[in-house]
């Protein structure tokens, strides 16, 4: 059981490209004549033909999971994040929580807490978008400065809270759009700080798998999912995401899956699985340079000497 005084901190990222959310939202539900109507409601929910996964389903499914985090326990603490393409946004806690005239009273008896959360992250999110410029081409996400906001944000709580008490951190994150692997670097060292400070980086994806994100959580003992069947998000994040690290021992989660640990090579920001490392720096190239362009070691080529050696062979053995 985890005593009273253990802080447990669930820091939320949630992936809101509005390339990849317009995507969604403009699949048009399948058009079916009235007559097979009658037929639909016997459906399981994920044929549901009129099924539109959107960002405020989304929003509802994430509202379900931070709700349930902060009444667990009086101490939990929650952050909200959200990615905009390679901007990051603090949705909770925000300037205007800490103001405090927000928390109104809630209408239908629901605890204060979640409701002026709840009304938060809805409001935020609606003026991100109408303040984001949409252009086609920024279709990837670069996930790598939110993911450091978030531990600044746990290393934060780390310092005000008292010597004696515990503190579990983790991060989830929910990716949308693809991975960029323009942010490969950052990436992997914010990765090792997480890993150096005991931090959990969960990944809940709902569209393509994230090489980045599989090493991520397999570096740092996260649980890494993609979801099967999007219309469920709600329930993955409550039976897969809400336990910690030592509650999951006692679960049966998904199994783990297999880790691409290809790396960007540093020339071209390619995926390689087999390439040149600088002996000084370990930059990765995937093609042979006599100077390495990170750190401009010069490399010593053995080649021509050898030349050399056998020539004077071959004069001496004459
Ligand atoms: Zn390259
Ligand atoms: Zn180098």
């Amino acid at each position: 059981m985890a005593s009273d005084d253990e802080i447990n901190i669930l820091v939320l990222v949630l992936d809101v490209n509005p390339v990849w959310w317009g995507q969604q939202a403009q699949r048009e539900p399948k058009v079916i004549c009235l007559k097979n109507m009658i037929e639909i409601q016997d459906y399981p929910i994920q044929m549901n033909p009129f099924f539109q996964f959107t960002l405020s389903t989304c929003l509802d499914a994430l509202m379900v999971l931070a709700n349930a985090h902060l009444v667990m326990s009086r101490t939990n603490k929650l952050a909200v994040i959200a990615n905009l393409y390679q901007e990051s946004h603090f949705l909770y806690p925000s300037k205007q929580w800490k103001s405090g005239d927000e928390i109104s009273g809630s209408t239908d008896g629901k605890y204060e807490l979640l409701s002026a959360t709840n009304d938060l992250f809805a409001e935020e999110i609606r003026k991100l978008m109408d303040k984001a410029e949409v252009s086609g081409n920024q279709t990837d996400s670069l996930l790598a400065v939110s993911l450091s906001r978030a531990l600044c944000y746990i290393h934060r709580v780390s310092k005000d809270m008292q010597a004696e008490q515990d503190m579990k951190s983790r991060i989830l994150v929910i990716k949308a759009a693809e991975d960029s692997t323009l942010q490969y670097m950052n990436f992997m060292n914010m990765i090792f700080a997480a890993q150096k400070k005991n931090i959990l980086i969960d990944a809940c994806v709902l569209d393509t798998d994230s090489g980045l994100l599989q090493q991520a959580c397999d570096i740092t003992g996260g649980l890494y999912l993609r979801i099967p069947q999007r219309i469920a998000l709600a329930q993955y994040l409550l039976w897969v995401f809400l336990p910690d690290a030592d509650q999951r021992s006692q679960l049966l989660l998904p199994p783990p899956v297999h880790v691409d640990y290809r790396a960007a090579c540093f020339c071209h920001r390619n995926l390689i699985e087999i390439g040149y490392v600088c002996s000084v720096c370990l930059s990765i190239f995937c093609n042979f340079s006599p100077i390495c362009t990170t750190c401009e070691t010069a490399f010593k080529m053995p080649l021509p000497q050898v030349a050399k050696t056998k020539k004077k062979k071959l004069k001496t053995a004459n």
